[in-house]
């Protein structure tokens, strides 16, 4: 359960080796945290992930067998650094990386939706959150929100340990040390509020400016172009203040607008979309939220373990040995599953 890549990645091997698998997800979209908005001008903006690396290799090995394409992430020209809000930014050159950031080419929701289309969409169950999850014996009985019953020879848990912890009952109750990790395994990017907005040409670029920006006092903490693979849609994704997250979506744009004209100059008013999202909703925060360490008990131990008489598996990006709480993660969870599964199910 959970349609985010981990669940949609482990899906699509199982469907390889032609053993059956049920997406069920809460939301009425698949995706989880990747998710990209299209502008007024069908530029793809990503409000959720958006970065990857050579050293994700099991990310890079998938998008190619999918077929695919990742270009890299522009950084030429002058970039901003504001430490203050009462001093202009300082300007800085990023040095061409050997290691460079890549985006998928289309938007990384290009991933998620190659990835669905594998699968039978029978099979793709949406607005389905998975309430309770019953052991009868020889099998899992899942009862959602909405009191509809299904059954499972097995059950992967595929969202954020926090979230199963707050939001999911067992019976019989998972043993005492799952269920008090469970809260304490940090979500990451719980609580963060990125923005995309897009324009129909890239000025910034013109005047000089790469369109990296860091800031310590403005909205916007962190920025980059957001220009697509083909270089005729453009604009700009980052990170805003996370102390801005109760502000109407209006207010933002407005601190925002205003932060970037003081830097890249009027052409920033001449915006063809604004869009925001504060990654705190019932699909990705628990409640009654704790304050965690960035990454604390990811890929906890008692997390690889399956429950309920082999019934029960966790994977999502959280329970990954290596790279967790990123998109690599997610993938690498799934994989370690999918060899769970398929030796419990040669030992049958
Ligand atoms: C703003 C932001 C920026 C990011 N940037 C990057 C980046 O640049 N690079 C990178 O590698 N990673 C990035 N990440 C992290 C990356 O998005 C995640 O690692 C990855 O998408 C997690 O996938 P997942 O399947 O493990 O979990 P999720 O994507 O969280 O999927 C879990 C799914 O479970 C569903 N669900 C929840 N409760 C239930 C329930 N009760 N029943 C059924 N379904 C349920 C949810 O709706 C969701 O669809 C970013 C994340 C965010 C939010």
């Amino acid at each position: 359960m959970g349609g985010g890549l981990s669940g949609l990645t482990l899906a699509y091997l199982l469907s390889k080796q032609n053993i059956g698998a049920t997406i069920l997800e809460a939301s009425s979209r698949l995706g989880g945290r990747i998710q990209t908005a299209t502008g007024t001008l069908e530029t793809p903006l990503e409000l959720g992930a958006t970065w990857f690396s050579d050293v994700h290799q099991n990310l890079c090995t998938l998008i190619d067998e999918l077929g695919l394409k990742k270009f890299e992430q522009f950084s030429k020209g002058k970039s901003l650094f504001q430490t203050k809000s009462f001093e202009p930014p300082q300007e800085f050159f990023v040095p061409e990386s050997q290691s460079p950031s890549y985006r998928i080419v289309d938007g990384t929701q290009t991933l998620i939706n190659t990835l669905a289309n594998q699968l039978d969409n029978e099979n793709i169950k949406l607005n389905t959150k998975v309430a309770t999850i019953t052991n009868l014996g020889n099998e899992l009985e899942l009862e959602t929100s909405n009191e509809q019953k299904l059954q499972a020879d097995k059950v992967v848990l595929c969202l954020p340990p926090q979230l199963v912890g707050s939001r999911i009952q067992f019976f019989p109750g998972l043993p005492n040390s799952v269920s008090t990790v469970l809260p304490i395994v940090q979500t990451w990017m719980a609580g963060s509020i990125k923005f995309v907005l897009e324009y129909d040409n890239h000025f910034w670029r013109n005047n000089g400016y790469s369109g990296m920006l860091f800031s310590h006092s403005g909205i916007v903490s962190e920025m980059h172009d957001h220009t697509n693979a083909e270089e005729n849609k453009f604009g700009f994704t980052g990170f805003l203040n996370g102390g801005t997250i109760s502000y109407s979506q209006e207010i933002r744009k407005e601190f925002v607008l205003r932060q970037l004209a003081e830097f890249l100059g009027s052409e920033v008013l001449n915006y063809s979309s604004y869009s925001d999202k504060v990654w705190a909703d019932e699909f990705i925060m628990s409640k009654n939220q704790t304050i965690l360490r960035p990454h604390q008990n990811n890929g906890n131990p008692l997390l690889q373990n399956s429950y309920m008489n082999d019934k029960l598996l966790f994977s999502g990006t959280e329970t990954a040995t290596e790279f967790a709480g990123y998109m690599e993660g997610a993938i690498n969870s799934a994989l370690r599953v999918y060899e769970q599964i398929k030796s419990s199910s040669n030992g049958k």
